[in-house]
């Protein structure tokens, strides 16, 4: 039987399945095809919950005597745009001037081709690591994450699965494989904030309460001073506007209201907890201020909703498991990778609370963008990168 060690021909059959979240696509169809001949033993739960769309997922083992490995990923992919924008369709995996063109190519149905293709070639070679190793895939990272990694976690481990360390493939380099590992994330909180005040005349103010003078008393507390200046492992915390809205077509009405939203990524000097605790100090502190709000008697009067679930920040600290992945990217790539805890959140976050988890996949330049594509020849030194690991880890 053929194995599936060509990471070109998987990332192939993967991309040829339209998987837009929450879509199957028949991606978790072709990566059973994949593992079955490794000798994996594969699940397919399907998670619901009210008001989100059903979403299935995969989690395929390899049972051995020793430590247990998982690889995680997704197959699910974002919309493709404007599909008439793309020099080779979305879902044809056409490959021009050697490099393979598709949507999920790098972000990261590259990462899972090339994984299995590792395997494969372990197994060919050696008849496979002496451990364990599972995959654990999603078909919901893109979207709303809530009947994806969370609940296969929370699945497996309730049927006893235990897990030593989690590689998630990921597209982590900015430039060049080898660039960087991810080691950890910051943390992410987001609000919206709701200042109410009196309508009236622009003419008249002292009729009225303006409550964009408000929102920029406590925007101004929430800005100033800056959170902390970074720390060891992590950048500093930092607090974005996303929204300042009052949607006020007069010129001469004082509006009613004003709302504001922002988000914080946050390093390991906070816990979402004592972030929010913080920010609940400072405006209330600041809504009492007077610099744009001379004569006021009345604090600013505000209401504040936190928004979405806190995301947790987190640094892996397992010498064994980074020190097998450096070392593998070295020896392939040449590349000594930077150990970073730079970027968005990903499913990492909800793996740290089974495992040690780092992340290492391929460059990262065209995810999410029209003519989303990766050289066949990085396919080829990331699949050499997880072989190398598979062999070290398992040592
Ligand atoms: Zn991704």
């Amino acid at each position: 039987m053929k194995l599936p060690t060509d990471p070109a021909e998987n990332l192939a059959a993967l991309i040829r399945c339209p998987s837009v979240t929450p879509a199957e696509g028949g991606a978790l169809t072709a990566l059973e095809a994949m593992l079955k001949p490794l000798g994996f033993a594969i699940d397919r739960p399907t998670f619901s919950e009210d008001g989100t769309p059903d979403v299935e997922n995969l989690y395929a083992r390899r049972s051995g005597n020793g430590p247990h490995l998982m690889f995680a990923g997704h197959t699910d992919v974002v919309p493709v745009g404007d599909e008439a924008a793309w020099k080779h369709p979305p879902f044809s995996a056409a490959v021009d001037k050697g490099e393979m063109y598709g949507r999920g190519a790098v972000d990261m149905k590259g990462g899972i081709a090339c994984f299995i293709a590792a395997v494969a070639r372990h197994v060919e070679a050696h008849g496979g690591p002496k451990g364990s190793i599972s995959l654990l895939i999603t078909g919901d990272e893109e979207g709303p994450s809530i009947n994806g990694t969370v609940k296969l976690l929370e699945w497996a481990a309730s049927r006893g699965e235990k897990w030593d360390a989690s590689l998630v493939g990921e597209p982590t380099n900015p430039d060049a494989l080898g660039d960087m590992i991810k080691i950890g994330r910051r943390g992410s909180i987001s609000a919206t904030i709701t200042v109410n005040g009196r309508q009236g005349h622009a003419a008249y103010p002292h009729l009225a309460d303006n409550p964009v003078r408000g929102l920029m008393t406590l925007v101004d507390a929430l800005l100033n001073p800056v959170f902390d200046k970074g720390t060891k492992d992590f950048q500093p915390s930092n607090l974005e506007l996303t929204t300042f809205d009052v949607g006020n077509p007069a010129t001469n009405v004082i509006p009613a209201k004003a709302t504001a939203s922002f988000n914080i990524r946050f390093n390991d000097s906070w816990t979402a907890e004592t972030l929010q605790a913080e920010i609940h100090n400072r405006l209330d502190k600041a809504s009492g201020r007077k610099k744009y709000r001379k004569g006021r008697k009345e604090p600013v009067e505000f209401e504040l909703v936190w928004r979405d679930r806190p995301s947790h920040v987190f640094l892996t600290r397992n010498d064994k498991l980074i020190d097998a992945l450096a070392g593998s990217i070295k020896r392939v790539t040449g590349r000594k990778p930077k150990l970073s805890t730079t970027g968005g959140t990903s499913d990492a976050r909800f793996i740290k609370d089974y495992c040690p988890v780092v992340e290492f996949g391929l460059v990262g330049k065209t995810m999410h963008m029209v003519d989303e594509r990766v050289p066949l020849a990085e396919l080829e030194q990331l699949t050499q990168v997880y072989q190398q690991f598979l062999a070290d880890w398992f040592g």
